[in-house]
């Protein structure tokens, strides 16, 4: 068994995903990085002398062959960053009749829900066997699941599913030492391309400077969560306007 922790991200081959290993890394974690693009998912092991796993988060078989793998290389997992998330261009059906297809793709949700869904069951099975009791899953929901963001209705959905996933689990695990929570960012520089996709869409994207979120408050949200041994079923929002805003579930 590794001494050092080990962490396994998906997502992790570019923006918070990848700022986050680095950051792993830099902390002295083994992190292990699950990404659908070997190019940059490659790129990310080389530079922090990590592992990269080829997956498709929407495939539970491919989620588990990363969480093998890990787990035979360092024999063990103490955090699980369920990360990866993509915005597709079917979900701006609200704003434009012209974009096909006719019948909504539920990529993003998939993606998103799905991916998370099998992220949290996975991490679950290996926490539990974890030779160390002090696990964390952290899932990246979104701020504009709170603002209800009107030209992104999948999404917003997707994303609040991650929140009640977390509110569900992360209730229910604490009895464990298993500790569930979830980030959700504001408006952040990264690959998953908001601004392309509205460009292309002949609408301007009007963020001003003041409300982009650093990457580094990102990484320092996670590290938050993941650092708060009373942190479960949080949510917490790190967005430029709102930083640091953590809710946690009054349960009846
Ligand atoms: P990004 O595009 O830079 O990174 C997303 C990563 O997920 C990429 O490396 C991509 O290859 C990977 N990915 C996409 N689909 C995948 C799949 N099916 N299987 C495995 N990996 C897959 O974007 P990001 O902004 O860093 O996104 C990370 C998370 O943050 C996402 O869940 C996103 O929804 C969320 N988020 C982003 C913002 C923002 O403004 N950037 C705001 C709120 C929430």
């Amino acid at each position: 068994m590794s001494s050092k922790k080990v962490a396994l991200i998906t997502g992790g081959g570019s923006g918070i995903g990848l700022y986050t290993s680095r950051q792993l890394s830099k902390d002295g974690w083994n992190v292990s990085i699950a990404d659908v693009n070997e190019k940059t998912g490659n790129a990310a092991a080389d530079e922090i002398g990590g592992i990269f796993t080829q997956v498709d988060v929407t495939s539970y078989q491919s989620q588990a062959k990363a969480f093998e793998r890990t787990w035979e290389k360092w024999g063990r997992i103490d955090f699980v960053f369920a990360n990866a998330g993509i915005l597709d261009v079917a979900d701006f059906y609200a704003i434009s009749a012209t974009i096909p297809p006719p019948e909504p793709n539920l990529l993003t949700s998939k993606v998103c829900v799905d991916g998370c869904i099998y992220s949290a069951h996975l991490a679950m099975h290996y926490f539990r066997q974890n030779p160390v009791k002090e696990c964390s899953l952290i899932m990246t929901s979104s701020a504009s699941a709170l603002y209800e963001a009107a030209i992104l209705p999948i999404y917003c959905a997707a994303k609040y599913a991650v929140i009640g996933l977390t509110r569900s689990l992360g209730k229910e695990l604490k009895k464990e030492n298993i500790r569930v929570n979830a980030i959700l960012p504001g408006a952040v520089p990264t690959n998953i391309g908001l601004p392309v996709k509205l460009v292309e869409l002949g609408i301007t994207p009007t963020l001003p400077e003041d409300k982009i979120t650093k990457p580094e408050h990102i990484v320092g949200a996670v590290l938050e969560l993941l650092n708060d041994p009373e942190a479960y079923a949080v949510t917490l929002e790190v967005s430029a306007a709102k930083r640091y805003r953590r809710q946690k579930p009054e349960y009846p």
